[in-house]
C-alpha cells in the first residue's frame, strides 16, 4: 500500500540520535538548544523554542499571547482539530471562519470583528497572505504552520513572522521533517520567548538571587519538553529540509501535468515568487468514498483533510454561521500521496490507478 506520507529517514538520522543514547543527557538539553537556533537560523526568526509537539507548542502560544476566557480566538474550520483546541485550553471562545475557495486557506475578512486573536494555518503547506491584515490585525496572530516549513512568501520564509507574533511548526512523521512527535515556536519577541519557555517547564522561573536551588512558579505551565533524542533527529533532518521541499514540489508539479485532463480539481497553486511546501497534494473528486475505495484496492491509500472542524460535536456551537465554501470544499476533498522518498514508480501507479477509478 502506498501510504499518503510518511517520513524520510537515512543511516545518518539514525546516527543522530544513537549519538544522544550513549551521553548523559537525554532531556532537554544542549541538542535542544542547537536544534532551536538551526530552526530560528532556517526561518529568519530571532528566537525557536521547542515542544513536546506541535498541539503543546499551540497551547504554549495562546497562553504566552494572555489570552483566557474573556477572549475569542479566530480559526479556519478546514484545518486539524488542534488548531482550533488551543484556544479552548485556555477557555477562550473559539470562532470558526469559513475558507477562501482560491486558496483553501482561511478568509482574512471574514475574522470576527471581536477576535483578540487568530490562528492562521497554512493550508497543505500553501502560506495564508498574511499581509493583506494591515491594520485590520487581531491583537495576537499566531500562524499553524504545522503544513508549512520550507514555505515561503516574497516577506520570507514562513517562520520569520513578519505579520505574526508566533509560528507553530510540528514534526509529527508525515510533516516536512520529523522528531517522532515534536513542535517548535518561532518569535521575534524576547518577551513571548521567555514566557514560552516558562510554560514549557511548569512556569517555573529560578531565583538564584535567592539561592542556588531556589525557583518560583508564576503561571501553570506544563512539562512541553522535547527530548535530547529527538532534537538531535530534528538537526539532522533539518539539513535535508531544501532537499525535501524540492522532492515535493516535483511530485506537485508532475500531478499537475499528468493530472490535468481528469474531471478533478487541482490544489491551488502557489503565486509567482512564492514556494509551496505541499505537505499535502488534496485533489478534489465527485463521489469521493467510491474513488478512496476504488484507490485502496490498487494499493493507494488517500486521506481526507479534514473533517471541518464545525463538524465535530464538540464545535457543534462555534460555527456563527454556514461556512459554505468549507463545506463545499470538504464534499470532495482527498489527499493522494506524496512525500519526498516516494520513488517515480510509485507516482506513475497513483497516477495510472486515478485515471482508471476517476
Ligand atoms: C499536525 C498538525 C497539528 C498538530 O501537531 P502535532 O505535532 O501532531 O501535535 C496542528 N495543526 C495542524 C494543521 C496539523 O496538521
Amino acid at each position: 500500500m502506498i501510504p499518503y506520507g510518511r517520513q524520510s529517514l537515512d543511516e545518518d538520522d539514525i546516527q543522530a540520535v544513537t549519538q544522544v543514547l550513549k551521553g548523559n543527557w537525554l532531556t532537554q538539553g544542549p541538542h535542544v538548544a542547537e536544534f532551536e537556533r538551526a530552526i530560528a537560523d532556517a526561518v529568519h526568526a530571532r528566537h525557536a523554542v521547542a515542544f513536546a509537539s506541535g498541539t503543546v507548542a499551540l497551547h504554549a502560544a495562546v497562553a504566552a499571547a494572555g489570552l483566557g476566557p474573556e477572549s475569542v480566538v479566530a480559526a479556519p474550520s478546514l484545518t486539524f482539530v488542534a488548531s482550533a483546541n488551543c484556544g479552548r485550553y485556555v477557555g477562550a471562545h473559539v470562532a470558526l471562519v469559513d475558507i477562501d475557495p482560491q486558496t483553501l486557506n482561511i478568509d482574512l475578512a471574514q475574522i470576527p470583528t471581536e477576535a483578540e486573536a487568530v490562528v492562521a494555518v497554512h493550508y497543505a503547506g500553501l502560506p495564508v497572505d498574511l499581509a493583506v491584515l494591515g491594520t485590520t490585525r487581531p491583537r495576537v496572530v499566531i500562524e499553524d504552520a504545522a503544513h508549512a516549513l520550507g514555505a515561503s512568501t516574497p516577506d520570507g520564509p514562513v517562520g520569520s513572522c513578519a505579520h505574526s507574533d508566533m509560528c507553530m511548526f510540528s514534526f509529527h512523521p508525515v510533516k516536512a521533517i520529523t522528531t517522532g512527535e515534536g513542535g517548535m515556536i518561532t518569535t521575534n519577541s524576547d518577551e513571548l520567548d521567555h514566557l514560552l519557555r516558562r510554560f514549557r517547564n511548569h512556569g517555573i522561573t529560578r531565583k538564584p538571587q535567592v539561592a542556588e536551588w531556589y525557583y518560583e512558579v508564576d503561571d501553570v505551565g506544563t512539562n512541553g519538553r522535547l527530548t535530547d533524542m529527538q532534537a538531535a533527529l530534528g538537526t539532522s533532518q533539518l539539513s535535508k529540509l531544501g532537499r525535501f521541499i524540492l522532492r515535493r514540489n516535483e511530485l506537485a508539479d508532475r500531478y499537475r501535468a499528468e493530472l490535468a485532463k481528469l474531471p478533478i480539481v487541482l490544489p491551488p497553486e502557489a503565486p509567482a515568487g512564492w514556494r509551496h511546501a505541499y505537505h499535502l497534494f488534496a485533489i478534489r473528486v465527485q463521489n469521493r468514498g467510491h474513488v478512496y475505495a476504488q484507490l485502496r484496492d490498487r494499493g493507494v491509500a488517500t486521506q481526507v483533510h479534514y473533517v471541518p472542524v464545525h463538524h465535530h460535536p464538540l464545535y457543534a456551537a462555534a460555527a456563527a454561521t454556514d461556512l459554505p465554501h468549507t463545506d463545499e470544499a470538504y464534499q470532495g476533498l482527498l489527499s493522494i500521496p506524496l512525500f519526498p522518498s516516494m520513488s517515480d514508480e510509485d507516482q506513475t501507479k497513483v497516477i495510472e490507478a486515478l485515471h482508471e477509478v476517476v
